[in-house]
């Protein structure tokens, strides 16, 4: 078996979004602008309230999923449907924004930390004109192991007999979030083609011979399987893949397209009010 090699090493870089919330934001950047079918990382990571306390008030999408993974803290989903999610500590969410959403991201919390990642992760074109749907998927509806010296939750795909509860046709993806002890090795089988990167939060850890600090990003090889190892205390990481869509991509902010004359129609959609098409659908987990 192959293992996979690192390509590119992707500094986060902080950025200021929403109404003036600060994240880390490593695909999306110039360095990496997407890597098929991943359109955006960002980590948010602060104790500090001003960080985030302006949160993502009503704002539009169209055209993709976003997939929200929270580590520390509390926030509310709402959306102009009414539509309400509370995203905890442990939790996920995933929408489909599909042919429209306008929806708010708003931190319920004064005070203390608020960790997590947002990921974004492309539809086909038959797809980015489909009703928007949800996924609330609360801490403890996902799996967990630990062993050899690997902590692992399994938000989507499969690890060992574990199974995620987010799943996407699409793209089959996977995204794990792993706790390692220094000096372990962490292996995972992987399909052979699917895009896949490692993303280290906490700590340090080693691909081959290359070193990753906290928040940088590795975009790998295609392979088989993919071996990341600790080289500090407190390490822990995302290992995230899925297979590429390979359509052409046109993005404009919240929107995300195959061409200008779609981004051009979303632009107008939102501008006369018509951006939200469909009553979206939530499932609760
Ligand atoms: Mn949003």
């Amino acid at each position: 078996m192959t293992s996979r090699t690192v390509v590119q090493i992707v500094p986060a870089q902080e950025v200021t979004e929403g109404a003036g919330v600060r994240v880390f934001r490593s695909i999306g950047t110039l360095p990496r602008r997407n890597l098929d079918p991943f359109l955006m990382l960002d980590q948010f990571n602060t104790d500090n309230p001003d960080d985030y306390i302006a949160g993502f008030p009503d704002h539009p999408h169209r055209g993709f999923n976003t997939f929200t993974y929270m580590l520390d803290g509390h926030m509310r989903h709402r959306d102009s449907m009414n539509n309400q999610g509370d995203l905890g500590p442990g939790g996920a969410q995933w929408m489909k924004a599909g042919s429209g959403v306008i929806h708010s991201e708003m931190p319920q919390q004064e005070s203390g930390r608020m960790r997590g990642f947002q990921l974004w992760i492309n539809l086909p074109a038959d797809q980015k004109m489909t009703p928007p749907e949800y996924q609330d998927v609360r801490a403890r509806s996902i799996p967990e192991s630990a062993e050899n010296g690997a902590a692992v939750r399994v938000i989507a795909g499969n690890f060992n007999h574990l199974q995620g509860p987010v799943s996407d046709p699409n793209t089959a993806f996977i995204f794990l979030d792993v706790t390692l002890e220094n000096g372990k090795n962490f292996v995972q089988p992987l399909p052979e083609a699917h895009t896949a990167f490692v993303y280290t939060f906490e700590g340090a850890t080693r691909i081959g011979e290359h070193l990753l600090n906290e928040r940088q990003l590795a975009v790998l090889d295609k392979g088989e399987r993919v071996t990341v190892t600790a080289s500090k205390d407190h390490t822990r990481f995302l290992l995230v893949a899925g297979r590429a869509i390979g359509e052409p991509i046109v993005q404009y902010g919240p929107f995300v397209m195959n061409t200008r004359d779609e981004i051009e129609q979303a632009l107008a959609d939102f501008r006369d009010g018509k951006l939200v098409l469909t009553k979206a659908t939530m499932v609760n987990y």
